[in-house]
């Protein structure tokens, strides 16, 4: 028998009625690349989203079809993210970090057939138009007066809002219909693409609203800065619908300062980047004496937050840290470091421990890790294994690839390396790529890179294994010292010790300028294994060498 409830879909049009109905005078604020500040409602959102799927209509647009965007974080994203979804569409956001090769690549994959793009985008798709043979209007995403002359097939984005008067009812439609389409980084290979369904978009927003995630809520003030051309900005765009939060924009200006300016005039409660981001921003504060007046929870994700990053937010701004992991697969939220009533009582430096972690699932998500015969380990806090996702916003397959099962017994293997704690507290490791093996053992590149970027004159490390004629691989810590610092490759070591095991401290430390970081905010290592592959031979230990014996 049957429960006798309404059954309405769970669809993406949904979380923006919503908000139109019970936040219709909530604000959303954008810094535009225009190069000055917009500001209007959920319910103007609302009106010019409804206009925007009566454009896609005029301009031939079918359910299923895909629309690709190349653009910043600000309202004419968000507009595409319910227009183009709402109307049945699917929503395909492109990483202009990518290269034009790359972009030309996956806009063939997945067949785009309209592209909108911010004016910062223009010499690229003038460049780019005439390979993207499956696109066939190009929609610049600004007013005619930004146009180039001639603008060629070039359509302006408020010209077509114009024509259309938002009489439009968002169709009703299956919730397992696609919604949006995003490309994993693709450092292995050609990216590939994750489709999202409208329920599990809708059901990923509950997860990011929920207390022990984000925690956002209509008293909120949510600042973005994680791109809307990857991952959806980790589904806040959806989650701020969803609760009624006030939103506001970065635009393409993701500089320390503008990020403090915007975050204290907006009176931004919960902000959220990667770890490279949020860096910029405390360089900025700490050399200006400044404090993060208004910000409550900073979201820190996409790569671990180093300790010293977490304390800092903590005990100098009076900002909780909300450590998430995840991945394009899993839409992405999976973990975050919410602490249980148990860790309330615990001293600083314990809560600190837990927060550093990944975190735990909330209901949803589920993850495993196992050993590489795929027995499942125990959640004993040391124990390391290849982590397992399966959940409500997880990926099946990869879009096109419908004959390839990427799951092992219904788990998405992660790529990951992590621990999990009594209490669930997932803990990375290491990408399973970037493990270090010494002698057999597994020594963790996070770690090392963790304790290297807490020394006071580094802001950025990277470990990576590199040839051993003993050991097979031993650990090289590639660093970038800041500015005007001497420190030596002895006193970085030395740093090390008391920290961890003896045998896990670097046989060398390099410093370099910069360290290459990919497309979405990650440090690159392979080039580092490729051009340090041989220092340990070539070169030898650092003079100062610890003893190194697993
Ligand atoms: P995203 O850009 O959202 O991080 P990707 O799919 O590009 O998604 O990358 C996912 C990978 O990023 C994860 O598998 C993991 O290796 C790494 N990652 C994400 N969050 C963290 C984190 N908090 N700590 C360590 N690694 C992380």
């Amino acid at each position: 028998m049957n429960g006798l409830m309404m059954h309405q879909p769970l669809l993406v049009s949904s979380l923006l009625t919503h908000a139109e109905r019970h936040h219709g005078r909530q604000e959303i604020v954008s810094r535009r690349v225009e190069g000055d500040l917009h500001r209007y409602t959920f319910s103007d959102l609302a009106a010019r989203s409804r206009q925007l799927a009566q454009a896609l209509e005029a301009l031939g647009v079918q359910p299923g079809t895909r629309i690709a965007t190349l653009a910043w974080n600000g309202y004419r994203h968000l507009e595409l993210y319910y227009g183009v979804s709402g109307s049945g569409a699917i929503l395909h956001t492109l990483n202009p970090r990518l290269h034009p090769d790359q972009l030309e690549w996956i806009v063939s994959d997945a067949e785009d057939t309209v592209l909108f793009f911010d004016l910062t985008f223009l010499p690229v798709i003038e460049e780019l138009a005439p390979r993207l043979t499956s696109v066939r209007h190009f929609v610049l995403m600004s007013d005619r007066d930004h146009l180039p002359d001639p603008a060629g097939p070039i359509l302006a984005y408020e010209d077509l809002l114009k024509a259309q008067d938002g009489m439009y009812d968002w169709p009703e439609f299956d919730e397992a219909a696609a919604s949006s389409l995003c490309y994993t980084s693709g450092t292995t290979g050609n990216p590939k693409g994750v489709l999202y369904s409208h329920r599990s978009t809708v059901l990923h927003s509950f997860a990011v609203a929920l207390p022990d995630s984000v925690g956002l809520s209509a008293r909120d003030t949510v600042l973005p800065i994680v791109p809307m051309f990857h991952v959806n900005a980790w589904g806040l765009p959806y989650a701020a619908c969803m609760v009624g939060a006030k939103v506001v924009f970065p635009g393409p200006d993701l500089d320390g300062g503008a990020l403090y300016d915007l975050q204290e005039t907006e009176q931004v409660t919960v902000s959220a980047s990667v770890p490279t981001v949020w860096q910029g921003q405390l360089q900025f504060v700490k050399r200006r004496h400044l404090r993060f007046t208004t910000l409550r929870r900073a979201v820190i994700g996409g790569a671990a937050c180093p300790p010293a990053m977490l304390r800092e937010l903590e005990e100098t701004h009076g900002v909780t840290v909300v450590h998430g992991w995840g991945m394009t697969e899993t839409s992405p939220f999976g973990t975050a470091s919410v602490l249980k009533n148990t860790h309330l009582q615990a001293k600083p430096e314990e809560r600190y421990a837990v927060q550093g972690k990944q975190g735990r699932c909330v209901f949803g998500m589920d993850l495993k890790i196992v050993d590489d015969a795929g027995r499942e380990l125990a959640w004993d806090g040391v124990s390391a294994g290849h982590l397992m996702a399966r959940g409500l916003w997880v990926m099946s397959h990869y879009f096109g690839q419908a004959d390839n099962d990427p799951l092992v017994d219904g788990w998405f293997p992660t790529g990951d390396i992590a621990t999990i704690d009594p209490d669930g507290f997932m803990q990375i490791t290491d990408r399973s790529k970037d493990v270090i093996k010494s002698g057999g053992e597994w020594i963790s590149s996070i770690e090392i890179e963790n304790i290297a970027m807490g020394h006071p004159d580094i802001t950025t490390a990277a470990c990576i294994g590199v040839r051993h004629p003993k050991w097979d691989e031993r650990p090289l810590l590639v660093a970038v010292r800041k500015r005007g610092s001497d420190v030596s490759a002895e006193e970085l070591r030395a740093h090390f010790e008391g920290k961890m095991a003896k045998w896990w401290i670097p046989d060398g430390v390099v410093f370099t300028d910069s360290v290459p970081m990919g497309a979405t905010g990650k440090m690159l290592k392979a080039p580092l294994r490729e051009r340090f592959q041989d220092y340990l031979i070539d070169v030898g230990p650092d003079a100062a060498q610890l003893p190194s014996s697993p």
